[in-house]
Parts: C-alpha cells; sequence; structure tokens
C-alpha cells in the first residue's frame, strides 16, 4: 500500500531535537517542504535517515567523504549510496525524488589535517577533526546553494558521539548562516532500521569507518 505523502510546508517537530537557535524556519503557511542538503557517509546509514526525512522535506544527499581513503572503498560506497537513491526514487516516482550531490574526494587535505592524529583510537581527535571537516564543508554548500537546512547520516551509528556531532552543528549553524537540523537519527529504532532497510535493498555494508588509521587498526586487534 502506498504511503500518504505529508502535508506539503508541515514540519512534523516531534521527530527533531531542534537544536537550532533559529528553530524550525518554516510553517504549515508556506507551499513547500523546506530543503535540507543531507550529509551522507554511506549508503547503509542514509536508509533510515531519508525514510525520516522525506516525510517534511525536499532531500538532497550530499555525498562528501574525503576520510574514505581508499578510493575503490570510496566508489563502492558511492555506488552503493546510489543504487539505494535510484531503487528508493524508482519506488516513490508519484511522491518525491531524493537528489544526490557529489562533493570533491579531497583526500590529501584530509590526510593533511590528521596526519598529527594518525595513532588516535577510533573515537578520539582524529575524528573530531574529521566529522568537523566534512560538516563545515556541509554548511558551507547548504549556504552556497541556498539550503533551508543542512545535517548529516553520521548520528545514525552507535559508534559515533553525537554530542561532538550536535556542538558543531550549531557552532556551524551560527557561523554560516544556515539552520542545523538536529536529528539524532539512531533514536526511534534508527539504527536497527537502517540495517533492515539495508537488507532489504541488497546494499553493501562495510565493516569498517572510513579510514585506513581505523581499518588497521581493526584489522591489529582480530
Ligand atoms: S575512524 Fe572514521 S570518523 Fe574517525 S577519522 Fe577515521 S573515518 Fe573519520
Amino acid at each position: 500500500m502506498k504511503k500518504e505523502a505529508a502535508p506539503v510546508g508541515f514540519i512534523n517537530k516531534a521527530n527533531y531535537q531542534t537544536g537550532s537557535n533559529r528553530n524550525f524556519t518554516h510553517s504549515a503557511m508556506e507551499k513547500k517542504k523546506p530543503s535540507v542538503l543531507l550529509h551522507a557517509c554511506c549508503g547503509p546509514c542514509s536508509t533510515a535517515c531519508v525514510e525520516r526525512l522525506v516525510q517534511d522535506f525536499e532531500v538532497t544527499l550530499y555525498y562528501y567523504n574525503p576520510n574514505i581513503t581508499d578510493k575503490e572503498e570510496y566508489l563502492l560506497r558511492k555506488e552503493t549510496l546510489l543504487q539505494f537513491v535510484n531503487a528508493y526514487n524508482e519506488e516513490h516516482k508519484d511522491e518525491f525524488t531524493v537528489n544526490f550531490i557529489e562533493g570533491e574526494y579531497d583526500v590529501q587535505r584530509w590526510l593533511d589535517k590528521t596526519a598529527a592524529l594518525k595513532d588516535e583510537p577510533e573515537g578520539g581527535k582524529r575524528c573530531d577533526v574529521c566529522f568537523s571537516m566534512r560538516l563545515t564543508e556541509t554548511a558551507r554548500q547548504a549556504k552556497e546553494m541556498k539550503f533551508d537546512y543542512f545535517t548529516t547520516t553520521m548520528s545514525v551509528s552507535p559508534h559515533k558521539n553525537y554530542d561532538a556531532i550536535k556542538t558543531l552543528g550549531m557552532i556551524l549553524d551560527g557561523e554560516y548562516g544556515v539552520t542545523y537540523l538536529d536529528v539524532d537519527f539512531k533514536k526511534k529504532n534508527g539504527f536497527a532500521r537502517s540495517v533492515e532497510m539495508s537488507k532489504q535493498y541488497g546494499l553493501y555494508r562495510q565493516g569498517f569507518c572510513g579510514c585506513d588509521y581505523a581499518r588497521i587498526a581493526q584489522e591489529a586487534q582480530k
């Protein structure tokens, strides 16, 4: 059975933390859904985030991940994300379209920024720099392309520090003048739903976060 599209211009505030100082900038009086630039780390994490957001927003995925230092892995995750987006759009073609933008694969810049932190454990200072680089670029793009909101799929993972992501989002909200949509996507069963949807769409699910530092440390532990 087909889902009913959400009424245009209406945001179900119960689904969001609304951490931004600006709060929601759209009301039920407006005729179209507000736009959100959703930084997407990979296909599996994007599934449940997209499903949650499309009810209330025009969603554009932004694949900006120079932290995936192995190029083959980077391309594989991009293809997996597109596999999901294309299938999801086809399934919902009468309701909405989820857009896709790829950012620059500036892996050397990421390596330069994190070189001094290569021995940090996953979840440490290197990850803070990594989140910051990716979310800053998302906020910058959102401003340049006149999106109403920006946010990231990273909070769907139980391994990522939601408070650090939120704090960063709020700082960038102030710096760039684009509202950070504060959603802890793992809540309301979000992570479990992403696993379920990944299986449903037959998506490749990677076994490590993204950078070679994390992959090598993980392999050494094994
Ligand atoms: S472990 Fe993940 S979040 Fe941390 S630096 Fe590597 S890619 Fe970035």
